[in-house]
């Protein structure tokens, strides 16, 4: 196979670079998929600047792929020549530990991000592991279940794993790339849903896409108002909150549960979760088995992310427009 072609950094907030990648013979388990969309993800901008630490230069990003079969190993006995398939965060696992027997892949302690140690979707064609290239119902266009493969999961996951039903009382804080995925899934769960957000002027959209009720985080006072009202937040943001005004804002039994990681610790006062059974807890992506139901589901219910598009070769705007929370509401590139 010839030179895989894409978009790189080379060292931490450094800019992206045209680079290219010979990536070998094509292992018995791969596919090669030539991509047509990827999303791009705060956990994208995260991984340039390494602000996790974890990221290893150069490295092409991008974890929100979908595109087309266009090589397939020798071993590879589930995925065909043609298809349309998506790839998330993960690129492949261990296969034979406990979670990934399990089919909680996501959690195998062996797992490997699409773009850390091996280079993702800002480029023409990716390489992995068949097991984590999922095929995309027919009903969703690619722009639009790119931002599924990451922002989508990342959201349907926690909704669906910490028992969200119709009568359930659903916040969703920040409503960018995953939020504005996590109101409209809340919705389908037949919940009652309210987004929070720092940006007024996303209330008559974040209505549009599901949330019943809007509230200004930047009010203050606005998180007392609501103390006591939700079964599940859902927090989106990665920067520094209030925490204790979230926690006070469930009902008793409540979860709050993050998938955006703020930079400090939470700070949270004990006694707060103990009196009315509260809870916090995290959640991260989901497995290959998830990501095709939560594909169906989206189908069904029409779910659909709000898109940006933009070249390819435009990658450093995308990416620029995504650090000042201007995109509305996820960008994609396009091959
Ligand atoms: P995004 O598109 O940039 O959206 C984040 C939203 O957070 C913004 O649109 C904004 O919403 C809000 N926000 C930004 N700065 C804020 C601040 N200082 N205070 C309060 N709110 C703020 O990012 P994303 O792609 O949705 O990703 C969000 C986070 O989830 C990132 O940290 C990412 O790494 C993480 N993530 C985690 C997982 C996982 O598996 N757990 C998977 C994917 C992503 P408003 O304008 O509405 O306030
Ligand atoms: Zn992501």
């Amino acid at each position: 196979m010839s030179e895989i072609h894409g978009f790189a950094v080379h060292a931490a907030g450094a800019h992206l670079l045209a680079y290219k990648y010979d990536p070998g013979e094509l292992q018995t388990h791969e596919v090669e998929i030539k991509i047509s969309h990827c999303g791009v993800c705060h956990s994208d901008v995260h991984l340039i600047d390494n602000d996790w630490g974890i990221s290893k230069y150069p490295f092409i990003p991008g974890h929100e792929i979908v595109g087309t079969v266009v090589g397939v190993g020798s071993g590879v006995k589930d995925r065909t020549m043609g298809e349309r398939v998506g790839v998330g965060w993960q690129a492949d696992s261990c296969g034979i530990c406990e979670w990934c027997r399990q089919g909680q892949e996501h959690l195998c302690a062996k797992s490997q991000p699409t773009c850390v140690g091996r280079n993702g979707g800002f480029a023409d064609r990716v390489r992995v592991n068949s097991r984590f290239a999922v095929p995309i119902p027919t009903a969703i266009e690619s722009e639009n279940a790119a931002p599924l493969m990451c922002g989508g999961i990342t959201v349907y996951a926690p909704l669906m794993n910490y028992g969200v039903r119709p009568s359930s009382r659903v916040g969703v804080i920040g409503i960018g790339g995953l939020g504005h995925l996590g109101v409209q899934f809340a919705k389908a769960f037949g919940a009652e849903v309210t987004a929070f957000s720092t940006s007024k002027d996303k209330e008559a959209e974040a209505k549009e896409l599901g949330a019943h009720e809007f509230v200004n985080t930047r009010d203050t006072g606005a998180l007392k108002k609501v103390a006591g009202s939700f079964d599940f937040l859902l927090s989106t943001v990665s920067a520094d909150q209030d925490w204790q005004a979230y926690v006070s804002a469930l009902r008793p039994k409540g979860t709050f549960c993050i998938v955006g990681a703020s930079p400090s610790p939470l700070q949270i006062q004990g006694a707060s979760l103990i009196h009315s059974q509260k809870a916090i807890a995290g959640s991260n992506t989901g497995s290959p088995h998830e990501l095709s139901e939560m594909l169906n589901v989206a189908a069904r219910h029409g779910i659909k992310a709000v898109t940006e598009k933009f070249a390819m070769a435009k990658a450093n705007d995308a990416v620029t427009k995504v650090k000042k929370n201007q995109v509305r509401y996820r960008a994609v590139l396009t091959n």
